[in-house]
C-alpha cells in the first residue's frame, strides 16, 4: 500500500475546500456525476475510434444509499483511472489532468478556477472519508482503491475489481445526514442532472399492485438524455418544442408565445431554447426562468449577469461551455465571452421578433398585447433592443387597429399635426373612463390610442425623446380645442367682467376634495359646457412617480384639474343672462362705488407724483390707507353677491359634475346627490 501527502499548491487548501469554497454544499453530486458523465463520454469516444476494443456493455451510471453504512455511492462505467492516474489526477490538485490548460491561461486565475472546479474535492464538503474504486479500460492495468479521510493523507493501493469504471464512495459526515435521504437525492438529480447525456439510474421503478406499491426490475432513469436544444431545428416540430417546455416547466398549464433556438459555435458556443411566455401585466413576478447548463449539466436558473436583464423574462435554457463559473457576478459582466453571448442573444431575440412580424404579421398582432410589456421592457433597458424594436412596435388605437409607428405617423400627419408643426399622438389610459373625450377626439376626424400598460409612462416618455417632433397627450389633457392646437380661433361671446363674475359663481360651488382651476375657453358652441381636464405633464409625472423611481415629487403634490367652462355654450350664456337680470342693480352700485374710490386714488396719486415717500404728510397716508381698505371691502362684497348668488344655481353644481361625470370622477355621496338633482332639474 502506498501512502502519502495530496500534493496541494498553496498551504491548507484543503479546509478552505470543505467550508468555503462552495457556498452550495449540494453542488457536490452535480461534480461528481459530471465527472461520471465524462469518463463515460470518453470510453465512447475510445471505443469510436477503435482505441478501444472491448465491448462498451452497460454505460448507465447509478447512485446508491446504503442507510446503514452511510454512504452514497456513484459508480460508472467510463474509463476508469489506474494507479499512476490517480496520482497524477486527483493527488495533485493543481494539476487536475489540466497542465496544457494552466499552461495557456496563466494569467488567467478566474479561467482556471472556473474550469477546473476542483470538482471530485467538493465531496468533502458533505463526507468524512471518501474511498475511489477504480478499474482502468485498459486492461493491463491493476485496479486501485484511494481512500482520504478529510487530511491531506491518503492511502493508495491495488484491489480486484472486474469491471472497468469508477465508484465514488462517500462516507456521508454527521452535519450532511440529510444526502442519505432518497428524496433529497432525487430532488437533486432532478435539479441539476435531468437532462445529462448519459443515463442516470436512482432506484428502480415503482409500480401499483393491487393497491401496494412495490419496486419492479426496471432502473429508475431520471433523466432524458437527448433534450430539445441538443437537437437540430429541422428534426423538431412545433409539437416537440411545446412539450419540451413542458418538461422544463412541469407545473405550467399555458403554451408560450414562440421560441427561438439558438445554435452558435463560433466564435463561442452556445446552444439554447429560449421561449416567449405570455407576459402577464405585471414584470416582476415572471423572472429567472431561464435555466444555465453546461454541457448538458445543470448551472443556475439565475441568469442574471449572463443576459441583460430584459432577457430575465423569458423561459427556456441556454447551454454554453463558454461561461465561466464558480466566479461572481460582478466579474461575469465584464467576461468578453459573456458579454458577447449576451449580446448575441440579444440580437437573436430581435431579429426573431422581427421576422415574425415582417412574415406572420396577422399572428404577430393576436400576440402583441401578451408581448408587450416584455418588449417595452427591453426598449427601455437596451438601447439596441431599441433600434430594432421601434420599427416593429405595435400601436393600438381604440378601435382595436394595429399600426407601427412609420404607419402611424402617416395616417395621423395630416390632421394631427400642430401649428407648430408636431404631430401629436392622442391617447387614453382608459378607454371606458375618458369615452367621452375620445368620443370628441374622433368627431374631430382625430385618431385616439389605447396606453394602457403598466410601462407606458416610461415608454412614452422614452419615444418623446428620441423620436422628436412627435408629441403624445392624453384624451382628457385639455379640450378638444387645444388638445392639438391650430390657428383656428372662435369668438367669445362673454365679456371679460361676464366671466370674472362667473368664475366666482363656479367657485362657490367647486368639489373640496382637490385642486380646481376655473377658466374660460371660447369654443365650439356644440362643444360640452363644462369639461374637466388634468395637465399632461403633471399627470405623467404623477404616474410615473407611482411606479417608483425619479418624479417621487410629483406625486406627493395633492391632484389638480382644470375646470374649463365653454364661454359659448347656450347654457353658459343663460346663466350669464340669469347673473345680469339678478344682480346687475346691486354689480352697478358696487362697480360704481368702486369706480368713485378709484378716481379718488388717482386724484391722491397725481397729488403724490413727484413727492419722495417722507415727504408726503401723515394725513395723505392715511387716506391712501383709508382707500385701499374701501377697494378691498367693495371686492368683498362683490364676492359675496356673486357667492350666494352662486350657491343658489343648482345649474351650477350640475355643470360641474357632469364635467367630473364625464372624466369618470363622480364617485359615491356626489354621484348619488347628482342623480336626485338630476331628477328634480327635470321635474321642474
Ligand atoms: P475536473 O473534473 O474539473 O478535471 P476533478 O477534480 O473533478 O476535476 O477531477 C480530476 C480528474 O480526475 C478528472 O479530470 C478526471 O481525469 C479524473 N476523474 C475524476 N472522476 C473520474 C471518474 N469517475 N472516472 C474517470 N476519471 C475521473
Amino acid at each position: 500500500m502506498q501512502k502519502g501527502k495530496i500534493n496541494v499548491t498553496g498551504k491548507d487548501i484543503f479546509p478552505i475546500i470543505k467550508k468555503f469554497l462552495y457556498s452550495d454544499h449540494e453542488i457536490f453530486l452535480r461534480e461528481l456525476i459530471s465527472n461520471a458523465v465524462d469518463a463515460t463520454q470518453k470510453i465512447k469516444i475510445l471505443s469510436s475510434k477503435g482505441e478501444y476494443k472491448d465491448e462498451l456493455g452497460e454505460l448507465t451510471i447509478r447512485v446508491k444509499i446504503d442507510k446503514k453504512a452511510k454512504t452514497l455511492t456513484i459508480s460508472d462505467a467510463g474509463i476508469g483511472m489506474d494507479k499512476e492516474e490517480i496520482d497524477k489526477y486527483i493527488n495533485q490538485i493543481a494539476f487536475s489532468g489540466a497542465t496544457d490548460f494552466i499552461e495557456k491561461h496563466k494569467d488567467d486565475a478566474n479561467a482556471i478556477i472556473g474550469h477546473f472546479g476542483l470538482g471530485f474535492y467538493s465531496s468533502f464538503m458533505v463526507s468524512d472519508t471518501v474511498k475511489i474504486i477504480s478499474k482502468s479500460y485498459k486492461a493491463e492495468k491493476p485496479a486501485v482503491r484511494w481512500e482520504c479521510d478529510g487530511s491531506p493523507d491518503f492511502t493508495l493501493e491495488e484491489i480486484k475489481k472486474e469491471n472497468r469504471g469508477t465508484d465514488i464512495i462517500l462516507h456521508i459526515d454527521k452535519d450532511s445526514e440529510n444526502f442519505l435521504e432518497d428524496s433529497k437525492i432525487e430532488e437533486l438529480l432532478n435539479k441539476y442532472c435531468k437532462f445529462l447525456p448519459v443515463k442516470i439510474a436512482f432506484g428502480k421503478e415503482k409500480e401499483q399492485k393491487d393497491d401496494k406499491s412495490g419496486e419492479t426490475e426496471k432502473d429508475h432513469i431520471i433523466n432524458n438524455t437527448t433534450p430539445a436544444w441538443t437537437k437540430k431545428p429541422a428534426d423538431l416540430t412545433d409539437e416537440d418544442y411545446k412539450n419540451f417546455y413542458k418538461e422544463l416547466y412541469p407545473g405550467s398549464f399555458e403554451d408560450p408565445l414562440f421560441h427561438i433556438h439558438l445554435n452558435v459555435d463560433y466564435p463561442f458556443n452556445l446552444t439554447g431554447i429560449l421561449y416567449f411566455p405570455k407576459f402577464k401585466n405585471s414584470i416582476e413576478i415572471q423572472k429567472n426562468k431561464i435555466q444555465l447548463f453546461q454541457r448538458q449539466v445543470f448551472v443556475t436558473d439565475s441568469v442574471e449577469g449572463i443576459v441583460p436583464e430584459f432577457l430575465t423574462l423569458l423561459h427556456g435554457v441556454l447551454d454554453s461551455p463558454d461561461i465561466p463559473l464558480n466566479v461572481s457576478r460582478s466579474y461575469l459582466q465584464s467576461d468578453r465571452n459573456v458579454k458577447k453571448i449576451s449580446s448575441h442573444i440579444t440580437k437573436k431575440v430581435a431579429d426573431r421578433l422581427t421576422e415574425l412580424f415582417t412574415k406572420e404579421r396577422e399572428d404577430f398582432e393576436k400576440k402583441w398585447n401578451d408581448l408587450r410589456i416584455f418588449i417595452q421592457y427591453g426598449m427601455l433597458s437596451d438601447e439596441k433592443f431599441y433600434e430594432k424594436a421601434i420599427k416593429f412596435f405595435l400601436l393600438q388605437n381604440t378601435e382595436g387597429k394595429f399600426f407601427t409607428f412609420d404607419e402611424y405617423k402617416k395616417i395621423t400627419e395630416p390632421n394631427q399635426t400642430d401649428k407648430d408643426k408636431n404631430l401629436i399622438f392622442l391617447y387614453t389610459t382608459d378607454p371606458e373612463g375618458q369615452y367621452s373625450f375620445i368620443a370628441e377626439a374622433k368627431e374631430k376626424g382625430y385618431d385616439v390610442l389605447i396606453m394602457d400598460g403598466q410601462l407606458d409612462a416610461h415608454f412614452i416618455n422614452q419615444v418623446e425623446t428620441k423620436l422628436g417632433g412627435t408629441r403624445f397627450t392624453r384624451v382628457d389633457a385639455d379640450v378638444i380645442d387645444k388638445l392639438i392646437q391650430k390657428d383656428e380661433k372662435f369668438e367669445s361671446q362673454l365679456t371679460k367682467e361676464d366671466e370674472e363674475n362667473l368664475s366666482q359663481v363656479f367657485q362657490s360651488q367647486l368639489p373640496e376634495d382637490a385642486t380646481f382651476l376655473v377658466s374660460f375657453e371660447a369654443m365650439r358652441k356644440t362643444a360640452n359646457p363644462t369639461i374637466v381636464t388634468q395637465n399632461e405633464f403633471m399627470r405623467r409625472m404623477k404616474d410615473m412617480s407611482k411606479l417608483g423611481g425619479e418624479a417621487s415629487f410629483y406625486g406627493n403634490l395633492p391632484d389638480s384639474f382644470n375646470l374649463i367652462v365653454n364661454s359659448n355654450h347656450k347654457i353658459v350664456l343663460n346663466l350669464n343672462k340669469k347673473l345680469h337680470k339678478e344682480l346687475e342693480k346691486d354689480l352697478k352700485i358696487i362697480n360704481e362705488e368702486k369706480d368713485k374710490i378709484n378716481s379718488e386714488i388717482d386724484a391722491l396719486n397725481t397729488l403724490q407724483k413727484d413727492k419722495k415717500e417722507e415727504e408726503i404728510p401723515q394725513e395723505e397716508k392715511d387716506k391712501r390707507k383709508e382707500l385701499n381698505k374701501q377697494i378691498s371691502d367693495t371686492d368683498n362684497k362683490k364676492q359675496e353677491l356673486l357667492t350666494t348668488f352662486g350657491k343658489k344655481q343648482k345649474l351650477v353644481k350640475q355643470l360641474i359634475d357632469l364635467g367630473l361625470l364625464a372624466n369618470n370622477m363622480l364617485k359615491g355621496k356626489s354621484l348619488n346627490k347628482f342623480v336626485k338633482r338630476s331628477i328634480e332639474l327635470i321635474e321642474t
